[in-house]
This record gives C-alpha cells, structure tokens and sequence, in this order.
C-alpha cells in the first residue's frame, strides 16, 4: 500500500521514524508527501533525504493557504530545478474553494496554478490536485492546455460530469477514510475504475464516525482498502494490488 497523499511535514519529527518503522511492518510501502508552501516543501525534501526509500517528496503551494511571496514563488522555481532528481511531484497546488471572503485569491491561484503547470509539462513531473467542487472543471481545463500527462485529484469533491471527463482524460482519483461513512464518496467510487483509483490519509487531517479521535497516519489505508472492498466486492489483495501499481504509474515510481 501507498498513501498518495500525506502532509508528512506536519507530523512530529522526533517520533517519526519509529511511526515510519510501525507503518512499515503494517505493509506501508511507501508514501507521497505533499507540501504547503516553500519551507514546507525544504521540510518535505529534508524527509526524502532522511527516509530515501519511504518518501516520494512533491513540492508545492498549497491553494487554500495564504499567498505565497514573489520572492518565495522565485525561490520556489529556483529548487524546483536544483532538487529535481529528488522531486516526485508538484503538489500540493491547485484552487482555493473554502475562503471566498478573501479577494483575489482565486484569480491569483489561477495564475500561480497555470504557471507551475508550465513547469511541470517542462520537468516532466506529475502534479498533485487540490480542486474540489467547482474548481475541477477549472482545472481540468488547464491540464489539458499544458498536455499533462500525469495528475491525481486528490480527495475528489466535484461534479459527476467532470469526474467522467477526468477518468477518458486518464488521470487519477482518490478517495480518503472518508468512504467508509460517507455516502458521496461511495457514490463516487463506482464511478471510477479501478485502474484510476488511489488511496490516500490526507494526514494528518482528522476523519470522523470510527476514526473519530484517532490519529491520521497510513495505517488507516488497510481501513480505505476493506470499505473498497465492501462497496465493489471482490479479493481485498487485488484491489490493493491494483492501487498500488495505479499510484507507481500516477507517480512514476
Ligand atoms: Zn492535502
């Protein structure tokens, strides 16, 4: 298993490596760590150095948080090339969606969004979506004007019609512990092949319902996989087989 989204930054890094250890022994195989913003992102590449064979580091600026400086922006392009061997993804990036009070930001999102993608078409890289509702169809529309290859939605949120075109456009969804008790996202599952499914924590942000108070961390993976399991029927190990080379292939690992 694979947790194709993770703010692995965000946990604490005294105790990680002995959680990394545990995960591991669970059939953790690996995990795609997603960042913030830039010192995130130096975090994010800092445990890429320090868990070489565990974390895949994707670098990014993520939509809902405030925005990031010119100077940051410039830095940001500069590490992008120096580290780029070590990069696995841009992400997290995408649409704002839950502050509309704040003026400007999606405008400036979309620019940010349409600029990194240039980036991504240029190194080649995969790209980690933050686009939830509305905000899919927006960005559907610039993968397809970048020609990107690889792109995982992650935590899908929109509309059926946009998830059709985002499944003929080959691209990858995910869904979170959230399917487990949440009917949307179980509607949504049968509307994704399995061959464009991933899995992921989001962590370590909080679920609900039996997760209630639990710590996120990638061991709630075995859970995704059971109510997968549960909703399409069908052995439990090849469902988690197919995921697993799904993410390999999103992320070319
Ligand atoms: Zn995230």
């Amino acid at each position: 298993m694979i947790d194709a989204h993770i703010h692995l930054d965000q946990y604490d890094y005294l105790t990680l490596p002995e959680k990394i250890a545990q995960w591991q022994q669970a059939g953790v195989k690996q995990v795609i760590a997603v960042s913030t913003d830039l010192s995130s992102s130096y975090k994010t590449l800092e445990l890429q150095l320090r868990f070489p064979h565990f974390v895949n580091a994707c670098i990014g600026f993520h939509p809902e948080f405030s925005y990031p400086k010119s100077h940051d922006v410039i830095e940001f392009k500069q590490l992008l090339k120096d580290e780029r061997s070590r990069i696995t993804a841009i992400g997290e990036i995408g649409l704002p969606h839950y502050e509309p009070k704040q003026v400007d930001k999606l405008s400036f999102f979309t620019e940010l969004l349409d600029e990194l993608l240039l980036y991504a078409y240029r190194y080649e890289l995969p790209v980690s979506l933050h686009a939830v509702h509305d905000k899919a169809a927006t960005v559907l529309t610039l993968l397809k004007k970048h020609k990107i290859k690889q792109a995982h939605f992650h935590w899908f949120k929109g509309p059926h019609d946009v998830l059709s075109d985002i499944v003929n456009a080959q691209y990858y969804i995910s869904v979170t512990p959230e399917l487990c008790y949440r009917k949307r996202d179980q509607l949504l599952l049968h509307n994704v092949p399995l061959t464009q499914l991933l899995i992921e924590t989001d962590g370590p942000w909080q679920y609900n319902d039996s997760f209630q108070k639990q710590e996120t961390t990638p061991l709630m993976l075995k859970n995704i996989v059971d109510c997968i399991e549960q909703q399409l029927g069908g052995p439990k190990l090849n469902i988690a087989r197919q995921i697993e080379l799904n993410t390999k292939q999103c992320y070319l690992l």
